[in-house]
């Protein structure tokens, strides 16, 4: 699949603040900063990495930025359905079926069928929907662009001795893992990591997908739950009315019944879980994956790797509140070089997407030693030279008191040392000890599947279903067409009526 040599750039997506007004990338920026709740999170993250992440990089031939294409609706159909991006579009209907005008109630309650409402709320003005459905099919297209060059599709001419296919892509503005098949949620209205799994799981066969934002990853898991090629495996915080409310280890089992417990892992972290738990059992549980899933005769194990990283399971999250975990920048960017070198041993492609994180700051600090992480597969030990001191810039100010890329996260000692120590280390001991049986249950129940000691209920030899999946023909046509270089303008591609 791979040169022996692994010489193959990194490629990195991202939208670009500096770009003359009226391109693509000036529309992009726009479209990024769409989600307030983000405050200033994409042109702060763009403006890092150009300045100070992305040179050194290139220097040393290890990324290359590419300007992502726009997707269109006929991407987003690959997953969602059609009336719900109608909604998304064009807001409520003015007129029932018989074209009668609605009331403001009735019109509320069709939005609320999509869960338009609230964190997903649609604007009441036109300029408004134009600008969601613009960052809509940004989002989305950065993800299926990163996707299809692992898949070897590049949308641009290759310059001299540019390998075909990107060996790891990065779109940290994706990662909208809550949204449903015709449901938003969580400020996700398109779910851009479904999609891009898609086309990762038709190019390269058995997939996995992990997710460590702090959130389950309940929209990649419907999506996938009725098919044992996208193996998905989400880390959260699970507790009473913490959002969106699944993932407990009881729930793990998914509609499927037992079965699913092998293809739809949840492992739910304990509060306060910090580095020092936290990333070893990540390495363990991917590690695990990769060696139970070998001996999936059918698949022959897996064949492609898509990482969600979200910032919000570092200490202190805003929005989260003092519940969360107590990650550290160090701490999510370890999992980001883990993942990249064992696929780099695997030799298999990765996919490396954002997600949330409401410290705009520590957002953009973690994503851009991601981005350093990731590039740990082409020059290992770059991560660890990376100058910590964040150089004079636009947000400089931003960096303060420190002005260093990492944050300091809390150690156990640190986090368990008052009064209360026993109790609460107890309790995280129990969490981590909770995690790892979820884990080994799985392991254990795939060694059986593999060597027959179980079924899967009717589906051997049969049709797998993904969620939102239309024909699959017309689906390869069409991915092939995006890869091919088409940048479908959003705003010409009408949702049919
Ligand atoms: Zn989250």
């Amino acid at each position: 699949m791979f040169s022996s040599s692994y010489t193959s750039h990194l490629q990195y997506l991202c939208r670009r603040s500096s770009a003359p007004a009226g391109d693509l990338g000036s529309r992009l920026t726009n479209a990024g900063d769409y989600l307030q709740i983000h405050g200033d999170r994409e042109a702060m993250l763009s403006e890092l990495l150009q300045k100070y992440v992305l040179p050194p990089l290139m220097k040393l031939g290890a990324i290359k930025p590419v300007q992502p294409m726009v997707a269109g609706v006929s991407h987003l159909l690959k997953f969602h359905d059609r009336d719900y991006l109608k909604a998304i579009k064009r807001g409520a209907p003015e007129r029932d079926a018989s074209g009668a005008p609605l009331s403001a109630s009735a019109r509320l309650a069709a939005l609320e069928a999509y869960n338009l409402v609230d964190d997903c709320a649609v604007p009441p003005t036109p300029e408004g929907r134009a600008e969601l459905w613009r960052y809509c099919c940004a989002v989305a297209g950065g993800s299926l662009h990163a996707a299809s060059l692992l898949a070897g599709y590049p949308a641009e001419p290759l310059a001299r001795g540019e390998a075909r296919r990107a060996t790891v892509a990065c779109n940290w503005g994706g990662g909208r893992h809550h949204a449903h098949r015709s449901m938003g949620g969580g400020f996700c209205f398109v779910n851009d990591a479904v999609l891009a799994l898609q086309l990762l799981r038709r190019r390269f066969g058995k997939t996995m997908y992990l997710d460590i934002d702090i959130h389950h990853a309940d929209g990649v898991e419907e999506a996938f739950a009725g098919t044992r090629s996208v193996v998905t495996v989400s880390f959260h915080k699970h507790g009473h009315g913490f959002f969106p409310g699944g993932g407990g280890l009881s729930d793990a089992h998914g509609p499927r019944g037992r079965d699913s417990h092998f293809h739809s892992l949840n492992l739910p972290m304990p509060d306060g879980v910090t580095d020092g738990d936290f990333v070893p059992f990540f390495a363990e549980v991917l590690g695990g994956l990769f060696r139970g899933h070998e001996e999936d005769s059918a698949s022959g194990g897996f064949k492609a790797v898509c990482l969600a990283v979200g910032a919000d399971g570092l200490h202190g999250d805003p929005i989260v509140g003092p519940d969360g975990w107590s990650l550290s920048t160090h701490g999510l960017s370890e999992c980001v070089r883990h993942c990249t070198l064992k696929c780099r041993d695997e030799k298999v492609p990765l996919l490396v997407l954002g997600g949330g994180g409401y410290s705009d700051v520590n957002a953009v600090r973690t994503f851009a030693l991601c981005t350093v992480a990731a590039c740990e597969g082409v020059r290992p030990g770059v991560l660890g030279r990376f100058p910590a001191a964040v150089p004079d810039h636009q947000y400089f100010p931003k960096y303060g008191p420190t002005f260093e890329m990492h944050t300091p996260g809390p150690t156990r000692r640190g986090m368990y040392g008052g009064s209360d120590a026993g109790r609460q280390k107890k309790k995280l001991d129990a969490g981590m000890d909770d995690a790892r049986s979820a884990l080994a249950v799985s392991l254990a129940g795939l060694k059986a599947q593999a060597t027959g000691g179980i079924q899967f209920g009717g589906e051997e030899g049969g049709e797998e279903e993904v969620e939102g999946e239309e024909d699959e023909e017309e689906e390869e046509e069409e991915e092939e067409a995006a890869a091919e270089g088409e940048r479908a303008n959003p705003m010409e591609v009408g949702v049919e009526s």
